[in-house]
């Protein structure tokens, strides 16, 4: 992919803050912080989203994300920290790369978590309930 910007990090056409990196698997700084320490964790190789990921790799991102959340938490003594994939571009993925966020937090920081991802939540019955989790759990 020549004109993804993230094979281009894994290229080394363009330069990044690596702080990690093994076969399958290079994590960098963020070039425009949501917080110090807002590191990306990526596949190697070009897949667009979580769900274009052949398990291994699945598997090797996540490891990396699990090894590097207490790294990065550690290195700006930060006290937590949100851990978060937006997958796909109705979700307000802007690079089609597959990228993890580990985004460190402060008391106090400002920001919020998750839930405040929407405004309104849907006010969904028992029974659309019921088939959502069957369709996920037969899927
Ligand atoms: P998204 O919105 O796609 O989940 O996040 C893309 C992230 O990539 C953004 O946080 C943005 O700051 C970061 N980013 C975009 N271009 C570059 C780059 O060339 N280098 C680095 N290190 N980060 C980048
Ligand atoms: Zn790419």
């Amino acid at each position: 992919m020549d004109d993804c910007i993230f094979c281009q990090i894994v290229a080394g056409d363009i330069p990044s803050r690596t702080v990690y990196e093994d076969d399958d698997v290079l994590a960098f700084l963020d070039a425009n912080p949501l917080a110090p320490g807002h590191t990306l964790v990526i596949p190697k190789a070009h897949h667009e989203r979580l769900n274009d990921l052949p398990a291994d790799v699945g598997s090797a991102v996540f490891a990396a994300v699990h090894e590097l959340t207490p790294a990065v938490e550690d290195a700006v003594d930060a006290s937590a920290s949100t851990v978060a994939f937006n997958n796909g571009e109705a979700a307000g993925q802007e690079v089609p790369h597959v990228h993890g966020h580990i985004v460190p937090r402060f008391e106090d920081d400002g920001g919020r978590p998750i839930h405040a991802l929407v405004s309104e939540r849907p006010d969904l019955s028992d029974a659309a309930l019921d088939d959502i989790a069957d369709a996920i759990a037969g899927h």
